[in-house]
C-alpha cells in the first residue's frame, strides 16, 4: 500500500490532503507540531478504516525532521509520497522586517521542505517510484507587497521543484508544485474583510478556494495517472494569476 507523508497536517490544507489521501486508500503519516490535533485527526481517520500514523515534526529543526521521518519509516517501512505543505507567514514591509522573521519563514517553508525531501529521497530512489508535491503559493509566482520573505520562500520552492525534477526523473520520481491562490484556512482568517473582498474581486471565480480543492490537485499529482507530469507548477487559484 502506498504511503504518504503530509507535513502541516494538523489543520487547513494539510489536514484536507491527509483526509483526501486516506479516503483514496493511501496510508497516511500526519506530521506537524501540534501532537494533540494530529492524534485526533489520525484517530478519526483510523475509525473510518484508514491506516494512519501521527508524528510530531518541527520543520524549523533539521533534527526534528530526521527523527520524525525515521519514526515514520519504523512504523510503515516506506514513504512513497511526500506532501511538503507546512508553511508560515511573518508579514511586514521589507524595510521593517526583522531578521528573525525572515529566517523563520525561510527555515520552515523552504529549508524544512528540503530537509524532508532529503530524508525521503533515498527510499524513493531505491524503490524507483516516488511523488514529491510541494505546496507553493501564487505569491511565489506574482509577488506580494508585505510578503518578501514568504514570496521568496515559495519562489524558492518552485526553483527547488524544477531542479529536483531534473535530478530524479530517471528514477521514476516526479516532483511537482501545487500553487494555491486565496484559500479559506486559519492562515487567511485574520485578514481584514476589505482585503478579502479585494482579493475575491481579483479572482475570476469570485470566491476564496477551499482546502479540499487544493487536496484534489495533490491527490491527482500523487496518482499513477500523473506519471508523465514533473517539474510542473499547478495553479489552483480561481484564475487570480494566469
Ligand atoms: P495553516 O492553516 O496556517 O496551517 C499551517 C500548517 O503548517 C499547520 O498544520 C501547522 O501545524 C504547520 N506548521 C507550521 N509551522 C510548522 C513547523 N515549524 N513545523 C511543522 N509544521 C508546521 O495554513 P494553510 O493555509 O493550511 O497553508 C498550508 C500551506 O499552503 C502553506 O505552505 C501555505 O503557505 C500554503 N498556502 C496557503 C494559502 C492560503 O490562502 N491559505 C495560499 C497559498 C499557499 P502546527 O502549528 O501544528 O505545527
Amino acid at each position: 500500500m502506498r504511503t504518504a507523508l503530509v507535513t502541516g497536517a494538523s489543520r487547513g490544507i494539510g489536514e484536507a490532503c491527509a483526509r483526501t489521501l486516506a479516503a483514496a486508500g493511501y496510508r497516511v503519516i500526519l506530521a506537524a507540531r501540534s501532537r494533540e490535533k494530529l492524534n485526533a485527526i489520525a484517530e478519526e481517520l483510523r475509525t473510518g478504516g484508514a491506516e494512519t500514523f501521527a508524528v510530531e515534526m518541527d520543520l524549523s529543526s533539521t533534527d526534528s525532521v530526521s527523527s520524525a521521518v525515521s519514526k515514520a519509516f519504523k512504523e510503515f517501512g516506506r514513504i512513497d509520497i511526500l506532501v511538503n505543505n507546512a508553511g508560515i507567514t511573518k508579514d511586514g514591509l521589507a524595510v521593517r522586517i526583522k531578521t528573525d522573521d525572515w529566517n523563520s519563514v525561510m527555515q520552515t517553508n523552504l529549508s524544512g521542505a528540503f530537509h524532508a525531501i532529503q530524508q525521503v529521497l533515498p527510499g524513493m530512489m531505491k524503490e524507483r517510484w516516488g511523488r514529491i508535491i510541494n505546496i507553493a503559493s501564487v505569491v511565489g509566482e506574482m509577488g506580494n507587497a508585505g510578503q518578501v520573505n514568504y514570496a521568496a520562500s515559495k519562489a524558492g520552492l518552485i526553483g527547488l521543484t524544477k531542479s529536483l525534477a531534473q535530478e530524479v526523473g530517471s528514477r521514476n520520481i516526479t516532483v511537482n508544485a501545487v500553487s494555491p491562490g486565496f484559500i479559506e484556512t486559519e492562515m487567511t482568517e485574520h485578514l481584514s474583510p476589505e482585503l478579502k473582498e479585494k482579493m475575491i474581486a481579483q479572482t475570476p471565480v469570485r470566491r476564496m478556494g477551499t482546502a479540499a480543492e487544493i487536496a484534489h490537485a495533490v491527490k491527482f499529482l500523487a496518482s499513477d495517472e500523473a506519471s508523465f507530469i514533473t517539474g510542473h507548477v499547478l495553479s489552483v487559484n480561481g484564475g487570480i494569476y494566469m
